[in-house]
C-alpha cells in the first residue's frame, strides 16, 4: 500500500470507529513515532522480560528475536510459579510448559505440553524454523527438543512440589485471579498467569511470543490458550498483534487474541478491541465470567497499545525508548 493509501485507509478506518464510538478509553495507550521500538508484555514480571527484549530491539534487532530473548527470563525464574522452570505442576506432579512464537510473515510454532525443557518459546520457535509444521505436542516435542541440543532437566523446584503436595490435600481446582501480583496470598497455592510480549522493531515489524506452566493443578494433558496461535497469541504485520492471559478455556472459546487483531483491522484501537473480546467473554456466560480473570494485550502497527481485562488487577509493562513502565489495564468489574 502506497503511504498516501495508508494514510487514508488508517484516517478513514479512524472515522469510522470514532462514528461508532470506539475510540481509545483513557490513559493506557501511547503513541509512539513511526518505527520507534516498543515492547509490551503481560504483568508486573514483564518489566524484567522486557528489559532484555530492549537490549534487542535498541541494537536495531528483530522483533522476533527480541521477543524470544525476553520471555526466556521468567522461562528461567524459579521464583516465577507461573512459567517455565519452578512452575507450579499438574495435578500428578509433571511440569508441563506451553509456549509459542509469530513473527511478521505468519510464520509461526508452538510446542503443548512440553516437560523437561526449561526454554518451551526456543523449541518452539525451532518448529517454526525446522519443521514444516506448526504445533508439536509432549513426547514428539520433547524428542524433537532433545533432537535439537536442549537438555533434559528437572524443572519442578522444592518450592513447587511444597505447593503441590499442600494442595494435594484438598485437590480443589480453584485457580486464584491476578496471583503474580499478590504476594503471600492466604488462598493457597493455586496459581495461573502467563507471559504474553508484544514487540515492534525498528522497521515496524512485529513479533509475539507467549509462554507459560498453565494452570496450576490442571488435569494431566491440558493444554490452554496460550500456545494456541490465535487463542494466546495473534500477530498479524498489517495491523497489529495481541496476546492473553487468564482462563485460557474462555479465550479458546472465543479465539481471542485473532478477535482483538481483527478488531484492530476494523478500526478499533488496541484498548477498545481488548474490551470487546472480553465483552464477548462476558456475553458468552456472565454468571462465570464474574469469577474468572481473563486479559487481553494488543499494539497496533503505529505502536500504540493497549489493554483490558475481566477484573481489576491485570497490569502489563512497556518499553520503548521514552518509557518504562507497568500500567493497571481498566476492567469490566471493578
Ligand atoms: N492462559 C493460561 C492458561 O490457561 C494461564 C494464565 O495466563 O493465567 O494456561
Amino acid at each position: 500500500m502506497s503511504t498516501r493509501r495508508k494514510f487514508l485507509f488508517s484516517s478513514a478506518a479512524a472515522s469510522i470507529a470514532a462514528l461508532a464510538g470506539k475510540r481509545s478509553f483513557g490513559a493506557a495507550s501511547y503513541q509512539t513515532r513511526k518505527n520507534d521500538p516498543v515492547v509490551v508484555s503481560t504483568w508486573d514480571f514483564g518489566k524484567a522480560a522486557n528489559a532484555e527484549a530492549w537490549k534487542t530491539l535498541r541494537n536495531g534487532g528483530s522483533a522476533l528475536d527480541a521477543v524470544e530473548a525476553g520471555v526466556k527470563i521468567p522461562e528461567a525464574d524459579p521464583n516465577n510459579h507461573t512459567v517455565g522452570y519452578g512452575g507450579y505442576p499438574d495435578r500428578e506432579g509433571h511440569v508441563t510448559l506451553d509456549a509459542c512464537i509469530m513473527d511478521e510473515q505468519y510464520r509461526c510454532g508452538a510446542v503443548m505440553c512440553l516437560e523437561h525443557i526449561k526454554h518451551p518459546i526456543a523449541v518452539a520457535r525451532l518448529v517454526m524454523e525446522k519443521t514444516p509444521h506448526v504445533q508439536l505436542v509432549g513426547e514428539g516435542a520433547l524428542q524433537f527438543a532433545l533432537a535439537n541440543g536442549f537438555q533434559k532437566e528437572n524443572l519442578l523446584t522444592p518450592e513447587s512440589e511444597k505447593a503441590w503436595k499442600e494442595w494435594l490435600k484438598e485437590s480443589k481446582y480453584e485457580p486464584v485471579m491476578n496471583i503474580e501480583n499478590q504476594n503471600n496470598l492466604p488462598g493457597g497455592p493455586y496459581n495461573h498467569d502467563t507471559i504474553g510480549m508484544l514487540a515492534m522493531d525498528a522497521k515496524g515489524h512485529l513479533s509475539g511470543a507467549c509462554t507459560t506452566s498453565g494452570m496450576a493443578f490442571k488435569m494431566r494433558g491440558r493444554v490452554g490458550d496460550s500456545p494456541i496461535i490465535g487463542a494466546g497469541l495473534y500477530v498479524d504485520n498489517e495491523v497489529g498483534a495481541a496476546t492473553s492471559t487468564g482462563v485460557g478455556e474462555e479465550v479458546i472459546r472465543i479465539v481471542g487474541s485473532h478477535l482483538v487483531v481483527e478488531l484492530m483491522r476494523q478500526g478499533y484501537t488496541p484498548k477498545a478491541a481488548c474490551k470487546e473480546a472480553v465483552e464477548r467473554i462476558v456475553r458468552r456466560n456472565p454468571k462465570k465470567a464474574k469469577d474468572i480473570q481473563v486479559g487481553f494485550l494488543a499494539i497496533n502497527k503505529k505502536g500504540v497499545y493497549g489493554a483490558y481485562a475481566l477484573q481489576k488487577g491485570f497490569t502489563y509493562s512497556v518499553k520503548s525508548g521514552r518509557e518504562e513502565k507497568i500500567y493497571d489495564a481498566e476492567s469490566k468489574w471493578k
